[in-house]
């Protein structure tokens, strides 16, 4: 395994030391350390080094739309995007919701060998709303379940939700709810408002998602239970957190890249790759939802990567598919919208792009300090560079990003994986994963 010396890095931005990652631990830091024979030195001068990133919201679509993206494509991206884990969601086709298909997910996830890949366990058979699924057999399977959702689609039915928060605590599991009231958002293209009555798009209004938060923020209360709302987008989801937490509700919410900085002004171009669920609100939520970021409201920022298959978003906005890519811009944005307006510091980018996620999901060996003997699971940044977005040069399999052609502040120079090199130099580096495996 080969020894990496990271010269005079700056770990969460303050101060310089060098680094050595050996036997997959951070085996030494300190000054002017000497470089083993073997050594590749790297040299770290203007680099940031974090905790590798852990993503509680990806969809690799495999089993079932390989031709969206697939575990090695989905992982080698969120690689390059800093990710070292990440949570692949249960809409697959089968559905993730038996202890057979979990563990499917998680064993190919290891075989690709660029992040740790932790599957979501579907609440409801099939998705469906109806049945619980097999909640406790996915939680000792091999996979060690321990976030369930039915996203992309809400536990609307307040007795099913009850019945999983309650099933959860008995292996300290979440409900990661994707927050929409179905009947007020039936056939909804975009948020409800000024952009959606001119241009005649049936909308989805924010309080389809806040009344959902609302009940279930009380339901956690009242059974005494963890819950976590996925992709909050209003001012008002803002609001309801922050009074829930007030009020010692065991609630965390994350927030994507993407509403830390989209409007729905975008949707005046009819271009479907600004369509997304839950879909690009005002400005107004936007400075909300930086806000409560900032403020620790909302505890993390979770990508909700969606990849589509081309002819899903080339075509007219009424018939194309919710969702945006995400993994390989993700850092950058917060960087952007978070650290370069002063509002968040590196070790605050660490809390909820690592820590809090990896603290969430029950995620063992991620999200640590960075600290002799630890895990060497960590990315370096270079926050200096410029690159605007080219999709068909990312290592995810769809081109629906909604950054293309935008410039973004920001790179990941290297990501390790328990010490080894999953990228370097900026690039995927295939040789250290395939000896692993
Ligand atoms: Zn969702």
């Amino acid at each position: 395994m080969t020894t990496y010396l990271l010269r005079d890095v700056s770990p969460l931005g303050e101060g310089r030391t060098d680094v050595l990652l050996a036997n997959g631990v951070i085996a030494a830091m300190g000054e002017h350390l000497t470089a083993p024979d073997d050594a590749v030195v790297i040299d770290g001068r203007s680099l940031v080094l974090l905790p590798g990133l852990v993503d509680l919201h990806t969809h690799l679509r495999e089993p079932g739309r390989e031709d969206a993206e697939t575990i090695v494509t989905g992982t080698r991206a969120a690689a390059l995007g800093g990710f070292t884990a990440v949570h692949a969601m249960a809409n697959t086709t089968p559905t993730q919701d038996t202890a057979g298909v979990v563990e499917q997910v998680w064993r190919l996830g290891r075989q690709a060998g660029w992040t740790d890949v932790f599957p979501v366990g579907a609440v409801t058979v099939g998705l469906e709303g109806e049945r619980l699924a097999e909640l406790g057999a996915m939680a000792e399977s091999a996979a060690r379940v321990r976030v369930f959702s039915d996203d992309g689609k809400c536990v609307h039915d307040p007795v099913v939700m009850r019945r999983a928060l309650e099933y959860v605590k008995a292996f300290d599991g979440v409900i990661a709810q994707h927050a929409q009231e179905p009947r007020l958002t039936a056939g909804a293209q975009m948020h409800e408002g000024v952009v959606s009555a001119e241009l005649g798009l049936a909308g989805w209004p924010a309080v389809a998602e806040e009344a959902i938060i609302a009940r279930d923020v009380l339901l956690a209360e009242h059974v005494g239970s963890r819950l976590h709302v996925c992709h909050l987008s209003t001012a008002g989801s803002v609001e309801i957190i922050r009074w829930a937490k007030s009020r010692g509700i065991d609630v965390t919410a994350e927030v994507t890249p993407h509403h830390l900085v989209l409007t729905d002004e975008l949707a005046r171009g009819y271009d479907p790759l600004f369509k997304v669920n839950p879909p690009l609100r005002t400005q107004r939520d936007v400075e909300a939802v930086r806000e409560g970021l900032a403020d620790g409201t909302i505890d993390i920022v979770a990508t909700d990567h969606a990849p589509h298959p081309r002819e899903d978003k080339d075509c007219e906005w009424a018939a194309a598919a919710f969702g945006m890519t995400g993994l390989e811009t993700a850092l950058s944005v917060v960087q952007e919208t978070m650290v370069d307006t002063g509002r968040m510091t590196w070790t605050d980018v660490a809390r909820v792009l690592s820590t809090t996620p990896a603290r969430i999901g029950r995620v063992e060996g991620h999200g640590r300090p960075i600290a002799v003997g630890e895990p060497a699971n960590l990315t370096l940044v270079d926050p200096d560079v410029r690159r605007v977005i080219n999709p068909e040069q990312q290592a995810t399999k769809s081109v629906n990003s909604p950054f293309r052609g935008r410039e973004l502040s920001g790179c990941v120079v290297a990501t390790f994986l328990r010490g080894r090199a999953t990228v370097l130099d900026g690039s995927s580096c295939d040789e250290d994963v395939v000896v692993a495996r």
